[in-house]
């Protein structure tokens, strides 16, 4: 019996490294959310690293030697996008440095196929496209490509992750889509510090305000803080919420000044470190419930 069971294991370990196969693929994101999308699609199928770590600004990032190489060394980059890394140039010039550009065929945005929505100061395009889940099934899409372009002997894998994460993700999106109907329209009110849920505010039809558009901006400068303060005052707001990876004295300033509580925390330019927070599933699902129950 003894035997039998080694033998098993045996035979079960020899077939368990059969499976990936010889070459792994290597893949660098810039961010957390980018880094879980990955994972979710490739699987076992390639080794993924993320430059901004967990809970760190991505708009604005001080660049590490070890950053460098990995862009140098991966088979495939995947970026966000629409100014979010480039905001300051950070991800350009690491490219640059590792001797690669944006516009090489294994450098790939992952909002490539998102309808974008303009900043509402200045002519750039707002980067959060991903706090959309119909944007994050089209970052799926183009994550998959990138990989199958880059690892076509994988196709099947990548094709058949995809499609199972992207079915957990509509399924997501359909849960919450009527979320926000049983609060009425004008007090569906969203204050943040950053602007950065204007295209979450587009599919829940909520109006959304914040003390500076984004990240990297000159931050909760007195004229900013006057606008929303008489925005609060004029509005139907029943709380505040206040992002994971941003400066929270500004808000804590806005509460003080407008007698509106915090009412929770909200996931954005990052993934959390927790088991309720860790993948880009579950951020957005403690978003909508976190957000919902604040309106009220
Ligand atoms: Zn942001």
């Amino acid at each position: 019996m003894k035997k039998l069971l080694l033998f098993t294991a045996l035979l079960l370990l020899v077939a368990g490294c059969d499976k990936p196969s010889e070459k792994q693929l290597t893949v660098t994101t810039t961010n957390s959310i980018l880094y879980d999308m990955t994972r979710q699609v490739a699987g076992d199928q390639a080794t993924i690293k993320t430059i901004v770590p967990v809970g760190q600004d991505p708009h604005d990032y001080d660049v590490k030697p070890q950053d460098v190489a990995a862009i140098e060394q991966a088979d495939l980059i995947i970026y966000n996008g629409l100014n979010l890394e480039n905001g300051n140039g950070w991800f350009n010039q690491a490219l640059d440095q590792a001797g690669r550009s944006p516009k090489d065929e294994t450098v790939v945005a992952a909002s490539k196929n998102v309808d974008t929505i303009k900043l509402e100061h200045g002519s750039e395009v707002d980067p959060h496209a991903w706090l959309s889940i119909k944007n994050g099934i089209l970052y799926v899409d183009a994550i998959k490509d990138a990989l199958i372009r880059q690892d076509p002997q994988h196709k099947q894998i990548y094709n058949k992750n995809a499609e199972i994460y992207k079915e957990k993700l509509v399924a997501l999106n359909q849960k919450y889509e009527d979320k926000f109907s049983d609060i009425p329209a004008a007090q569906r009110q969203l204050i943040t510090s950053e602007g950065a849920f204007k295209y979450f505010s587009r599919d829940y039809d909520i109006r959304h305000h914040y003390i500076w558009e984004i990240n990297t901006e000159k931050q909760g400068t007195p004229g900013q803080m006057k606008q929303v303060i008489d925005y609060i005052r004029q509005h139907p707001v029943k709380h505040l919420f206040v992002e994971t990876s941003v400066d929270r004295r500004s808000m804590n300033a806005l509460s003080g000044e407008t007698g509106k509580k915090i009412f929770g925390e909200v996931y954005t330019d990052s993934l959390g470190q927790d088991e309720k927070s860790n993948t880009y599933y579950k951020m957005m699902e403690h978003n909508i419930t976190t957000i919902h129950d604040g309106m009220q």
